[in-house]
């Protein structure tokens, strides 16, 4: 056939309609195998763990476990979108294996992790080993180095004791952290995102 201007034309429309098309199916096809694979999941709303902005997410669950997380487009604060961060916040559990496959994340942290003091080694503990130590540590060093009075004013202070909060936790919750820390007279606090 000899090509023409106008036959060329003809042909490029038709190469670039067929390929929109087939573009077309192939979006369709992958928002069919989401949707199957969140189809009977239950969704649980959450906090991005990544910074203070704290947009909100879903996650789905499946049988006890997490097999998605996309932003929550009834979030205020985000209204579904989230940054590169936020969208890989999928891989704190699970990462991928050579064949694509999610397996759970091996360097996640699942138990508590306890230095004790002069030790340079970490050794596993559990909650129930964990928080009643953290409780009696602070009390004692609370009584101890509590200071009513300083220069004939009432300061309530606890200068033995520090707090640092974590953009893991959310808004809400660090605020409650900063209401227990005044209550504990503790004045050096601070948070990774300056919340
Ligand atoms: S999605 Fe991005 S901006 Fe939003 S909280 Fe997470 S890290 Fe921050």
């Amino acid at each position: 056939m000899k090509v023409t201007r106008r036959n060329f034309l003809k042909l490029t429309g038709a190469t670039a309609a067929a390929s929109a098309f087939a573009g077309i199916g192939l979006q369709e096809q992958a928002l069919a195998q989401e949707s199957i694979r969140i189809n009977y999941a239950r969704e649980v709303p959450t906090i991005c763990t990544f910074c203070g902005v704290g947009c909100g997410a879903i996650a789905y669950v499946q049988n006890g476990t997490v097999i998605n997380i996309e932003g929550d487009p009834d979030n205020p604060i985000n209204e579904g979108s989230l940054c590169s961060k936020g969208s890989s916040l999928y891989n704190i559990a699970y990462v991928y294996d050579t064949k694509g496959k999610p397996v759970p994340n091996p360097a996640r942290l699942t138990k508590p992790l306890y230095r004790a003091p002069g030790s340079d080694r970490w050794e596993e503990k559990s909650w129930d080993w964990v928080i009643p130590e953290i409780a009696a540590r602070i009390k004692k060093t609370r009584d101890e180095s509590f200071v009513a009075t300083a220069g004939g004013v009432t300061v309530n202070r606890s200068p033995g004791l520090a707090w640092i909060g974590s953009a893991f936790c959310t808004n809400e919750e660090n605020y409650l952290f900063q209401k227990m820390c005044r209550a504990l007279g503790i004045i050096d606090l601070d948070h990774c995102a300056r919340l």
